[in-house]
């Protein structure tokens, strides 16, 4: 079934749907293209076409070997149509999808192709806003490179800053996975070069791993681990290329790599990993092998057993790192003197060394042995003592003193 695309292209068949619309294999006057035709609902919005016509321009001008090249720009009557290079391959997503994680050396080739077409974007002013593995598209014409990854071309530039105005966001829901945001995007700062570097890391990160550093979960609790948590390591993967996701998956923005950098860098790995296999890496979901020891001293709180343990960044800049999620989350048991009515705990202080975890049924146990004792202990004072109003605040006090930690309690929320 062809289709007559504006005046100068034909489409032929349908080669995937996407979000944003549907691609078609089609032929222009120069050759076999891609034509991207937006959805009905985008393209009869007058103002995402005033700024698709503006952008014209810019994504036109963009050339580079792993770009996906934008050849045209068509608004003819309800159509409104990308018209791009043709890749004939398949989308990187499908590709992790089959092999779930791939060797090294692969993936960081897939990588450094995609810091290129970054450089080059981030050179002409253009920020891609939305690097995902769906978006690289494996080019399986073009010649294998190290480790045997066929060439990635970075496609969608522009796509995302036109689809995701904060009215049309609101209207259709078109919200991508939060998966790759960038910590300054959920600030709401503008998104800069370095979102797309933050991205692109993890983007690596999940090639080596087969899971991204932040995601699972409810998008909310996504959207926190970006903000506050720090990455967890990989084991097995070399330091040098370890440091590099470090310094790109970094909450400031200035800190990480430029594009052209990255790409270099990576470049430099790859002779490192020739031969490397795939890293032997816990699905963050597995069952843990064995019973969980026993709550030792300085063990975080981890409510999920199994899942990767994540540090928490500091809240106030400059404050010391607190990578153990217990001073967030767990009770402490009070000291006999603070139990008499002393001094008071604070919430953030850690818990004792072999004191029981928060919840286990030691904790109940010597809960409830320690509210026994220092109800006796009441008991004889107000004997001794004879003040009958005592009395209550006493009783008062055995009941609320656990509870005067309940800032710290293992449901309060964290704040981001
Ligand atoms: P969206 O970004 O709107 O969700 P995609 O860009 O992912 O849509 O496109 C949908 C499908 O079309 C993908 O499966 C992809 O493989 C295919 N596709 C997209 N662009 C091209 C292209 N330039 N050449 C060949 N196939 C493409
Ligand atoms: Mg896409």
């Amino acid at each position: 079934m062809a289709r007559k695309i504006g005046s100068r292209y034909t489409a032929h068949q349908i080669l995937g749907r996407g979000s944003a619309g549907t691609v078609w294999l089609g032929e222009g006057p120069e050759g076999p293209v891609a034509i991207k035709l937006l959805r009905e609902d985008l393209a009869s919005d007058q103002e995402l076409v005033g700024r698709f016509v503006q952008e014209r321009t810019a994504l036109l001008s963009l050339s580079d070997p792993h770009v996906v090249g934008v050849r045209d720009l068509v608004v003819d009557g309800n159509d409104l149509a990308l018209v791009m290079d043709l890749v004939r391959g398949t989308d990187l997503r499908t590709r992790l999808d089959r092999e779930r994680r791939m060797a090294p050396e692969a993936a960081v080739a897939i990588a450094a192709d995609v810091a290129d077409a970054l450089a080059a974007a981030h050179a002409a002013g253009i920020v891609h806003r939305d690097v995902k593995p769906e978006n690289v598209l494996l080019d399986m014409e073009g010649p294998l490179g190290p480790g045997g990854a066929h060439p990635a071309l970075l496609t969608d530039f522009g796509v995302a800053k036109l689809v995701d105005s904060p009215r049309r966001t609101r209207a259709t829901k078109v919200i991508g996975t939060p998966d790759y945001l960038a910590p300054e995007i959920i600030e709401g700062l503008p998104p800069r070069a370095a979102v797309d570097i933050y991205a692109l890391a993890t983007v690596l990160y999940e090639l080596l791993a087969g899971f991204t550093p932040f995601g699972g979960g409810h998008p909310g609790a996504v959207l926190r681990r970006h903000v506050t948590e720090t990455v967890v390591p990989l084991p097995g993967i070399p330091e040098e290329l370890w440091q590099l996701l470090v310094q790109c998956l970094a909450k400031a923005p200035a800190s990480r790599l430029r594009a052209s950098e990255l790409g270099a860098r990576l470049r430099e790995q790859l002779p490192l990993l020739a031969g490397m296999g795939p890293l032997d890496v816990d699905e963050p979901d597995a069952e843990p092998q064995e019973e969980p020891a026993p709550y030792g001293e300085n063990e975080p709180y981890d409510p999920e057993p199994g899942t990767p343990r994540r540090g928490a960044v500091p809240l106030v800049p400059g404050a010391a790192t607190d990578s153990n999620r217990d001073t967030h989350t767990s009770m402490r048991v009070p000291g006999p003197d603070e139990l008499a009515g002393g001094a008071r705990g604070t919430a953030r202080a850690p818990r004792a060394s072999g004191a029981p975890r928060p919840g286990s049924a030691r904790h109940r146990v010597e809960t409830r042995r320690r509210r026994l004792v220092l109800g006796t202990v009441a008991v004889l004072l107000v004997a001794a003592v004879g003040v009958g109003g005592w009395l209550a605040t006493g009783g008062d006090d055995a009941d609320a003193t656990p509870r005067d930690n309940k800032g710290a309690s293992p449901t309060a929320p964290a704040n981001p």
